[in-house]
């Protein structure tokens, strides 16, 4: 029994870069340390990492300090096994010279460590402050035993070190060391193949729904296709949880566009997994990797995002492209800077563009339309920022920004007099029954009633609804909303669906109006589509009137209302209220 093994923990140590503990490391030092009866006890990788043991509770510790580290690396990198009785009398422990009273190591013992393949890993060492006469044959063999549990500790941690214990294959760190290995001397390049397994969001309710071992069963099966596709010299990594990578060998031509398409179909054929039939929506991202990247680049980031790009595609594979890279890093930097725009409120501004009743010439209604002024990048148009918000979660928040600033300003103008209603944009994604409350809560907030608002739905949100969104217009509706279809005719239209709408107002998409006057095909079109609104009861709004002349045939079909350049471009609030003084009645001739 260890007298000492109650006096606190002992102390261990592994290189602060090593990312593995070595198993059954300290149980294995103990036994050596007390064995052979020494303060020291450490063990030396090939890899250049150390890991050492000192038995708690000793008077005086004998550190593992530089010096001492680099000479036993030394003795490791050569000999075998080595007793060094006076460690006073060798160069390599005390400089010629100093004073062998100052002497910090006295006695060490080493013994080489094998892994299970026969193949020498590093060394064990045995350390004592003061020298030894000699060492007997049970001391040598307990440190024999020693080094070769150590090498077994040392294989397995190798193999953790590449080995995802789940999946049981080599990941991350497995890649990079082989991509490394695959590219020594700064130069060259190798061909890397990345498979993305499902979209994230994707993969995650596979998570959600079925828990970790369904979603590494699902890898495992996804790896095990991709391990039929692959050629000798491939090797097939798993570097994140929807994620597995090929690297072709050393200077292979990448694989052909055939091969490509055979990887893609045989990934989306259903998954039989757990019992459970699965289509996953895999995206494949082909890249050569230049071995200068190594040094600070990251070659798999670049090829996920061909990967990425690839998932929604027919073909299913793509070609790293730097500029898809660029506008998706570009992206992404909007999409941090639209987060805090609209935190703090400053960046983002409403314009309103007036709507005008065609037979009394009254602008009758303002449509608010979001402008975003980036300190750096200038103005943003919402074509752009609209769809990053609703693709990163923050198409509420903005809609709420949307409503209480525009609501906040319609409660203003009619303080001043001005009797106009406010149309506002909303997305799909706002289309739930929470709609009606956050638009109540912002209209109560100013003390605007709710009919004196609309809200704009682009077709294909207003139309694709299921009794949900539908139950949401109604509500909507039965509160006083008025509910507009926007971008009317440049969608798929199920006319049925469309006489079934909760809508007040139909709007005509400005592409077909703006050459209403030039082309008589849109005028057939829109003059059809015009008689159709009427007929289901809506209100028949023209976007895009952009000329007099677009503005005189308009005239002749007999819609409602117009809204264009001609009429008024959008404009900031403060010059609203100049702009509808000036538009006297009949001002459209
Ligand atoms: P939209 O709702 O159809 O808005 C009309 C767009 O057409 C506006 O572009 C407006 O400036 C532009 N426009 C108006 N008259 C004319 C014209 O005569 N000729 C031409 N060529 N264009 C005209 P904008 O402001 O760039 O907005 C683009 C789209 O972004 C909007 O289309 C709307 O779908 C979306 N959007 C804008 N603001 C918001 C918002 O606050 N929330 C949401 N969800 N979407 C918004
Ligand atoms: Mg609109
Ligand atoms: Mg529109």
């Amino acid at each position: 029994m260890d007298e000492r093994a109650d006096d606190g923990p002992a102390m261990t140590n592994t290189d602060a870069a090593e990312q593995h503990a070595l198993p059954g490391f300290e149980a294995v030092a103990r036994l050596a340390a007390h064995t052979l009866g020494v303060p020291l006890v450490a063990l030396l990788l090939g890899d250049g990492s150390a890991f050492w043991y000192a038995p708690p509770g000793l008077p005086e510790t004998l550190p593992l300090d530089d010096a001492l580290l680099s000479a036993c690396r030394d003795i490791a990198r050569h000999g075998a096994a080595e007793v060094i009785k006076d460690a006073r009398a060798d160069v390599r422990f005390l400089p010629a010279g100093a004073d062998p009273a100052h002497a910090a190591v006295g006695f060490l013992a080493c013994e080489a460590v094998y892994g299970l393949d026969g193949q020498k890993l590093g060394a064990l060492f045995a350390i004592d402050r003061k020298p030894r006469l000699s060492l007997g044959n049970g001391e040598l063999a307990a440190l024999r035993d020693a080094a070769a549990l150590a090498g077994t500790g040392a294989a397995l941690r190798s193999y953790l070190h590449r080995i995802d214990p789940a999946t049981r294959l080599p990941h991350r760190n497995a890649f990079f060391s082989d991509l490394r290995a695959q590219l020594p001397y700064d130069s060259g390049t190798a061909w890397l193949v990345v498979i993305e397994t499902a979209p994230v969001a994707r993969f995650d309710a596979f998570v959600r729904a079925m828990g970790y071992t369904y979603a590494d069963a699902l890898t495992r099966a996804t790896a095990e296709r991709v391990q039929r596709w692959i050629m000798p010299g491939m090797q097939l990594y798993q570097v994140a949880p929807s994620r597995l990578a090929v690297l072709l060998p050393n200077q292979r031509e990448a694989p052909t566009p055939a091969q490509l398409d055979a990887l893609v179909e045989v990934l989306r054929e259903p998954v039989d997994c757990l019992g459970i039939s699965l289509s996953l929506q895999p995206g494949v991202g082909l890249l050569e990797v230049e071995a200068s990247e190594l040094r600070g680049g990251d070659p798999l980031r670049r090829v996920m995002n061909a990967a990425w790009m690839a998932m929604g595609t027919a073909r299913g594979w793509a070609l790293y492209d730097r500029r898809d890279d660029e506008r998706q890093r570009q992206e992404f930097f909007l999409v941090t800077e639209l987060a805090a725009a609209l935190s703090e409120g400053t960046e983002l501004e409403l314009h309103y563009q007036p709507r005008v009743e065609l037979h009394s010439g009254r602008c009758v209604t303002l449509e608010a339309l979001a402008r975003w002024r980036h300190p750096t990048l200038g103005a943003v148009s919402p074509a752009t920022f609209v769809p990053l918000a609703e693709q990163a979660g923050l198409m509420r928040t903005m809609t709420d920004w949307v409503f209480d600033r525009g609501i906040a300003q319609l409660a203003a103008w009619r303080r001043e007099g001005l009797d106009v209603r406010l149309s506002l944009n909303v997305s799909s994604i706002d289309l739930d029954n929470q709609l009606q409350p956050r638009l109540a809560a912002a209209a109560q907030r100013h003390g605007v009633p709710l009919n004196r608002l609309e809200l704009e739905f682009t077709e294909s949100t207003a139309i694709h609804h299921n009794e949900l969104t539908r139950d949401t217009l109604v509500a909507l509706r039965e509160a006083g909303v008025g509910i507009a279809i926007d971008d009317f005719g440049v969608g798929y239209s199920n006319l049925d669906a469309l006489r079934r709408m909760p809508a007040n107002s139909l709007k005509i998409d400005q592409s077909l109006v703006r050459g209403i006057d030039a082309r008589w095909y849109d005028a057939a079109l829109v003059s059809a589509m015009v008689a159709l609104g009427h007929d289901f009861g809506f209100r028949v709004v023209m976007e895009g009137v952009e000329t007099e002349s677009v503005l005189a045939t308009v005239r002749d079909m007999a819609c409602d209302e117009v809204q264009g350049y001609h009429i008024a471009r959008p404009m900031p609030a403060t010059q609203v209220a100049g702009w509808l003084h000036g538009h006297a009645a009949g001002a459209l001739g």
